[in-house]
């Protein structure tokens, strides 16, 4: 999707710190990283947001959940536990409107969020 700023870093218009790619998905360091650990990991099809999800997509869900197990396993904090969030609208904190799956480790989450 035309100036969709993870639809670029998909497109590799925009670079990224890849933790992995395939056909389907990319994960990514964030580049404000929140948490000792913090990566993305985005669909390469522009989808606007989880609320956009369909039944169809259980297959991609399932290939992201599968890869983030993987990549935390990767990275050290599968041991340690790990928090996967994924924000939506306004309220939500979504700041860029392409689905997108924060992964964060290496240090003690809190409960309830801000
Ligand atoms: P959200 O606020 O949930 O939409 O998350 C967007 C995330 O994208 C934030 O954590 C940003 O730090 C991150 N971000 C924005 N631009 C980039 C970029 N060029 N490369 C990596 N992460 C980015
Ligand atoms: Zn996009």
């Amino acid at each position: 999707m035309a100036d969709c700023l993870f639809c670029k870093i998909a497109a590799g218009e925009i670079p990224s710190n890849k933790l992995y790619e395939d056909e389907a998905i990319l994960a990514f360091h964030d580049i404000d990283p929140q948490a000792p650990v913090h990566f993305l990991v985005i669909p390469k099809r522009h989808v606007e947001s989880a609320a956009a999800l369909n039944e169809n997509d259980g297959p991609l869900l399932g290939h992201i959940y599968a890869k983030i197990a993987e990549l935390c396993r990767e990275q050290g904090v599968d041991k340690t536990g790990y928090r996967v969030v994924t924000n939506i609208g306004v309220h939500g904190g979504q700041s860029v409107p392409h689905l997108h799956f924060h992964v964060l480790g290496g240090r003690s989450m809190k409960w309830p969020p801000g």
